[in-house]
């Protein structure tokens, strides 16, 4: 008999909620992982304020070696330039990323990119499942599992026929001075703003007003981009650490996991020891790939030595935009705000006919250095008119559904690289416009020429490269139970088996999915 039942080949948001619907079926699976840890840690969890205030911060506000500047050339999101957080996306380099008018970032750490994300953790509606051999039924026990376990906070709002009707959300973050202005707005013609088919409504986000387990209550202190393994936000780490904990699973780091070779019907996972560069290998009866999608359909063209098939690759493309309250422009900063997103908003796009969302994001957290370059003055100038300017401004950050006809192809170079070859796709104006629309109709002054197109493949919400069908037509689709139909007892549980990427922020979605796959896996 192999060591292991099953194994689990990532330690992410998608392979932790595997790991912790097979604990409940009482398995106790082994967990494979990259597994980065952060170096460091700010020591005092003060507000930030106060720590720029009462001492040296340059450690973890650019590094001893200006490493969030050096990261910039990068095209990353402003928290995986932070350093403390630039682990997240180190890569042992097994293997390069080829990458062609596309920006697809990837992850060893332990919890993934979950450790560095917004935590808009919320349901997809019927809507959203449109393209998916499942619907929503199929992961309703999984969302109210999630929803128990890491305890989300949000309020039943405009948005619940959206986020759906959830029992038991948190208490939710107090709004900021700001949104609370959006909000006001909001509430005083919210009849108007509906018939335009734009509604607002509190984030279901991973972090609350009071403790939830293990979890603090937010401090609002604005480290959100700054302190890995922040006390008050979920992250997958979180789900690892009590499943270790309580001896429910074996979780193996250091690990990267190469291929798998059926044998004699058992299963080997052959992988490289980081610190020796030594083949290791496990045998097992089953594996759960959730090595993220980009990992994943390595592992799964690795296995079969496929140099030829150029696999899908799909995400969600999305715009930002700043806006601002002029009556606030040179009043203080505030400076105990939440972060991260204070208000979710969801419109119907006429041109696209589908739902669009947006997130309304305090700047009190991320780096000034993020805003500088978007003002027209000379450097001093517009340093000093960024510092009067602040107070009265926001961000959105709106995702927009994928397009079935815009997606990347992923393959296998002979050298066992990945090369992946985008479109160079940019969001057309017209959808530019009518988002700038929607924000004006909520009260909020922004301009179109403020928008920014995030690049291809930086929406972080992959998938379809190897697709859920009902019948799989080919080697590269997976049954509805993501198993994969050429290869027994080898399953595929993160956002590749995913049909499409809706607006909505997927993770949530994509952990429930993880579990009822793997629920799958351990009966079958
Ligand atoms: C800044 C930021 C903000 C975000 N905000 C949100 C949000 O608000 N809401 C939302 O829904 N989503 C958000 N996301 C996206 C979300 O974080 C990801 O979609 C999600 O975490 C993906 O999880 P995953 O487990 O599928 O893959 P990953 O997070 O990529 O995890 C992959 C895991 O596999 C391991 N691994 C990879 N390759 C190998 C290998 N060969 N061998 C062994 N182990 C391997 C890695 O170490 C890692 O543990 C955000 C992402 C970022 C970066």
């Amino acid at each position: 008999m192999p060591e292991y039942d099953i194994i689990i080949i990532g330690a992410g948001a998608s392979a932790a909620a595997a790991a912790l619907q097979l604990s409940e079926m009482g398995k106790k699976p082994m967990v494979i992982d990259v597994g980065l840890v952060p170096l460091r840690q700010i020591e005092d969890q003060k507000n930030l304020y106060t720590l720029k205030k009462t001492r040296d911060c340059t450690s973890f506000l650019v590094g001893d070696s200006l490493e969030y500047f050096n990261a910039k050339k990068q095209v990353l999101p402003a928290k995986l330039k932070s350093p403390y957080f630039q682990y997240v996306t180190d890569d042992p380099r097994f293997f390069n990323v080829r990458q062609t008018n596309y920006n697809a970032i990837t992850s060893y750490a332990k919890g993934g990119l979950g450790v560095a994300w917004g935590n808009g953790l919320m349901r997809f509606s019927d809507e959203d499942f449109e393209n998916f051999p499942i619907d929503f039924e199929d992961v309703l026990p999984f969302y109210k599992k999630l929803e128990a376990h890491i305890g989300i906070s949000g309020t039943n709002d405009d948005l619940s026929p959206y986020f759906g009707n959830v029992e038991n959300l948190q208490e939710p973050l107090k709004l900021s001075k700001n949104s609370q202005k959006i909000w006001n707005y909001y509430s005083k013609h919210r009849s108007h703003i509906q018939e335009k088919h734009i509604s607002l409504g509190r984030p279901r986000i991973g972090v609350s007003a009071n403790a939830y387990g293990k979890r603090e209550r937010c401090q609002y202190d604005n480290l959100e981009f700054w302190q890995p393994d922040h006390t008050s936000l979920y992250t997958p780490v979180m789900t690892l650490q009590e499943l270790v904990l309580h001896d429910k699973i074996v979780y193996k780091s250091g690990f990267f996991v190469d291929r798998w070779k059926e044998k004699e019907g058992k299963i080997e996972v052959i992988a490289y020891e980081l610190a020796s560069k030594q083949e290791h290998r496990f045998e097992t009866q089953k594996i759960i790939i959730a090595a993220g999608v980009v990992n994943t359909a390595r592992i799964v063209l690795k296995s079969r030595e496929d140099h030829k098939t150029k696999l899908k690759l799909t995400d969600n493309p999305a715009l930002q935009f700043p806006f601002f309250f002029p009556g606030s422009f040179g009043k203080s900063l505030e400076e105990d705000s939440f972060g991260l997103t204070q208000l979710s908003m969801i419109y119907k796009s006429k041109i696209l006919d589908k739902k669009v969302i947006g997130a309304f994001v305090e700047v009190t957290s991320p780096m000034r250095s993020e805003f500088f370059d978007k003002f027209p003055f000379p450097a001093s100038d517009n340093l000093n008119f960024m510092k009067y300017i602040l107070p009265g401004m926001m961000a959105s950050q709106i995702f927009l559904p994928s397009d079935p006809e815009i997606y990347a192809e992923l393959s296998l170079t002979q050298a066992n690289d990945v090369d992946i070859v985008g479109t160079g796709h940019a969001i057309p104006q017209p959808l530019v416009h009518e988002a700038v629309n929607v924000l004006r109709s909520l009260g909020l002054l922004t301009l179109e020429g403020f928008a920014y197109r995030v690049s291809h493949g930086n929406g972080i919400h992959y998938g379809g490269a190897l697709p859920m069908s009902l019948n799989p037509a080919s080697a590269y689709e997976t049954t509805i139970e993501g198993e994969l139909p050429e290869n027994k007892n080898v399953y595929i549980a993160d956002g590749s088996t995913f049909n499409g990427i809706p607006a909505t922020n997927y993770s949530l979605t994509l952990m429930a999915n993880a579990m009822r796959i793997a629920k799958a896996c351990g009966m079958s």
